[in-house]
């Protein structure tokens, strides 16, 4: 009889590719699908009277809220065109602090009164909503008798219909806040990140004479890394159906050492999941335009073209929500988890990050005159001083248990934070710093203001890989960031130091400006102190390489290694500050941010601990068990037929059997035991370093016993999927 095992193993073999959801929609050109579910602003000024229109258009540049009447007239057009996509429903999406998207639907009927139902969308039901807070997490910020969350639309961002084969729903994009008015979500603390940032940056223009910008908002392109592994071997792993990553499993004979799958053919079926994920995608407005096979085997990466920071974080979740949704119809399970396999990579998000004008200017671009070149500098320094002064506060944007797997494991940046400028301009600003004399010695005198930058090349990014922070040619890559994480956190914080960065720079340079000093000579003085006061957050070597965690400990650049270390440092008044000082978070909202990350690592690793248990209890001990007594059986035949003498490797097998089984069951009773006590501490930041202290090494110690019994038994006893086949069967 073929166990489980193998049955589903031969049925993921001979999986077919599913052709996309919609037959006639296989070969139709991107521009005609583009955001044709999306309410946008083609699709408003179609529908909607052209006052209203007008008016609304300038609300979503001031980011305004809209009045009752203009909602009413909005939110009917809104109705009529979702109905022509075969909406039904509606409802308020919002990003609330459990790292997911929420929605709850509701119809549009309304009871008419003479037994017949009516559907209505109203002007208030688009604008406001008041959905049961009380089971989102608030970190303290509500009690029971406010325990209402209110959602209101965000109408920079606009609504679109997701349609399923069985039924579609109007999606408003919407803030989420309590009854005291403080930020639920995520949305609302990175719009006020958007708009410091843009005060600032203005600030900033209006010195270089610049007085038509009327804005400056942050541009963001995340890289979506992730695995697909088949749903039928995914539903014999409770691991990864409960944790999204594999617990137990001994490595793969052929892992990602050959170098083959990066880059590589894309499998046929992983190919129609993701030609499915890319016209969901276009539909809905997101410009999904890079795919390829990532270095592990079973590893995949989705790019967008960057966008909008408010616009690329709920187009990464949305994307998220798509890759996990579609995957199942191509038999597929797809893990965002950033470390589901030990020995081959986990996945990372790039969080490609830059700032323009509101005439489209990239202020990250080394200009081509002298005083762009001037202006460019100071946005490099004010980077620059970002990331070195508040490296703790930026730490936070990628905290989470899942990322602690690869931050700093010899695959991801090191959780240090640098910034990598590349060759060239590292020395343009060696020069200025030296007050002139180039690191050969060349003589290179940069006059700001008056001579040019040397040509850098366009693209530094292949340059080094290894750097959390690396500038590449018109942008910043941040690498740290977690495949399964919202954007939103890391952009928020990002936004917020460079803000103050900003703030710190144009009140200097304000000062010496109205007391008489000339613009550039006020930057000639500046620029050179402010480089060589950050020059030690930049590194352009191997992160990698262990010598550079000493150097960083000498240059006196924090290494918070794990997320709780991180998050310890959210209360401290200094990175407090940066979120105060911009009006990005209250104190009140950050505690209640620290109190929930902390609480959701201790629960991670509790529940990982559960299943590690279970897993161990049900499948692993019996099955080593079982072997054992195949072993003990093999050993007395051996001995009868051929005498003890010659059975000595048959003992010698049964007594490491035996000693992996026992220890293994030792094991698991300490890492519940651990468990236990994990679950009474109280506090939650006493739990989370309980939790990271107690339940990481126990449930290390579980796992080398039993992978070292996966490869002591016997095959057809083993019942979970192993690493090869999750890995290379796609
Ligand atoms: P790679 O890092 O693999 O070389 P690309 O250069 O193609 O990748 O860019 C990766 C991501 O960076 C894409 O999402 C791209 O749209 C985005 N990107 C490109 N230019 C900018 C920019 N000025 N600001 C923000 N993101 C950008
Ligand atoms: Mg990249």
């Amino acid at each position: 009889m073929q166990s489980p095992r193998t049955r589903v193993l031969l049925e993921a073999m001979n999986t077919a590719p599913v052709a996309p959801s919609s037959e006639e929609q296989k070969g139709r050109a991107a521009e005609e699908i583009f955001g044709q579910d999306v309410f946008g602003l083609s699709a408003m000024r179609k529908r909607l009277p052209r006052d209203v229109y007008r008016n609304l258009e300038r609300i979503i540049h001031n980011g305004e809220r809209l009045d009752a009447a203009m909602a009413d007239v909005v939110a009917s057009a809104m109705k009529e065109w979702a109905m022509e996509r075969g909406a039904t429903h509606y409802t308020h999406w919002f990003h609330p602090m459990t790292g997911l998207t929420a929605e709850k639907h509701d119809a549009f009927l309304t009871p008419a009164g003479d037994g017949q139902v009516i559907s209505e969308f109203s002007g208030k039901m688009l604008i406001s909503g008041e959905p049961d807070a009380s089971s989102f997490p608030s970190g303290g910020l509500r009690s029971t008798f406010e325990a209402r969350g209110y959602t209101a639309w965000d109408p920079s961002a606009p609504a679109f219909v997701i349609a399923q084969p069985y039924g579609a729903t109007l999606h408003i994009p919407t803030y989420f806040y309590s009854y005291s008015g403080e930020a639920l979500d995520r949305k609302i603390p990175l719009q006020r990140s958007i708009a410091a940032l843009s005060r600032q940056a203005l600030r900033i223009l209006r010195l270089f004479g610049n007085t038509t910008a009327t804005f400056v908002r942050p541009n963001v392109g995340p890289e979506q890394e992730y695995f697909l592994v088949d749903k039928g071997l995914a539903a014999l792993r409770p691991d990864l159906l409960l944790t999204g990553r594999t617990l137990l499993g001994a490595p793969s004979p052929k892992g990602q050492e050959m170098e083959d799958h990066y880059f590589g053919a894309i499998p046929e079926r992983v190919m129609s999941f993701m030609q499915d994920v890319e016209i969901a995608l276009l539909k809905l407005g997101i410009p999904a335009k890079t795919r390829h096979n990532e270095v592990a085997p079973g590893q995949f990466e989705l790019a967008p073209v960057f966008e909008d920071a408010n616009m690329a974080c709920d187009h990464n979740m949305l994307c998220m929500n798509m890759m996990r949704h579609l995957a199942p119809r191509h038999g597929f399970l797809c893990l965002l988890h950033e470390k589901p396999f030990v020995g081959v990579n986990g996945s990372g998000k790039h969080n490609n990050w830059s700032i323009s004008d509101s005439e489209g200017n990239n202020l990250l671009n080394p200009g081509a005159t002298p005083q762009d070149n001037a202006q460019f500098l100071v946005f490099l320094a004010a980077v620059l001083r970002a990331v070195h002064k508040h490296a703790s506060a930026l730490r936070l944007g990628t905290v989470g248990a899942g990322n602690d797997h690869r931050l700093g494991a010899n695959e991801a940046p090191p959780a240090i934070l640098s910034v990598y400028l590349g060759d060239q301009l590292a020395e343009v600003l060696e020069a200025l710093v030296n007050g002139g004399r180039a690191a050969q010695g060349r003589e290179h005198v940069l006059e700001i203001g008056v001579s040019t930058l040397p040509p850098l090349p366009v693209d530094l990014s292949d340059r080094n890989r290894t750097s959390p922070f690396a500038f590449t040619g018109n942008k910043f890559e941040f690498r740290a960031v977690g495949s399964s994480q919202s954007v939103a956190p890391v952009n928020i914080v990002l936004n917020a130091v460079v803000a103050c960065a900003l703030d710190d720079i144009a009140t200097d340079l304000e000062a010496s400006t109205s007391a008489g000093t000339p613009l550039n000579a006020a930057l000639q003085e500046l620029l050179p102190r402010l480089f060589r006061e950050h020059m030690p957050v930049v590194f352009n070597g191997n992160g990698y390489a262990a010598s550079w965690t000493q150097e960083a400990a000498r240059r006196g650049l924090p290494n918070d290694r794990d997320s709780v270390a991180a998050l310890e440092h959210y209360s401290e008044p200094a990175v407090m500050d940066i979120f105060l000082r911009c009006g990005i978070l209250s104190e009140r909202e950050m505690l209640s941010r620290q109190e929930i990350l902390l609480e959701n690592y201790g629960k991670t690793l509790c529940i990982e601990a559960r299943v590690m248990s279970d897993m161990i209890r049900s499948s692993v001990l019996p099955a080593g068990r079982e072997a054992q007594r195949r072993a003990a059986e093999t050993l007395l035949k051996t001995r009868e037929v051929l005498g003890p003498e010659t059975a000595q490797c048959e003992e010698a097998f049964f007594v490491s059997l035996r000693s992996q089984v026992t220890a293994l069951a030792a094991g698991v009773e300490a890492l519940e035991a651990v468990l236990a006590s994990v679950a009474a501490t109280e506090g939650v930041l006493a739990q989370a370093r309980a939790a990271r202290d107690g339940i990481l090494p126990a449930m290390q110690a579980c796992r080398e016993h039993a992978d070292a019994l996966e490869r002591m038994v016997d095959d057809e006893l083993w019942t979970l999927p192993k690493y090869a086949e999750l890995l290379w069967v796609n």
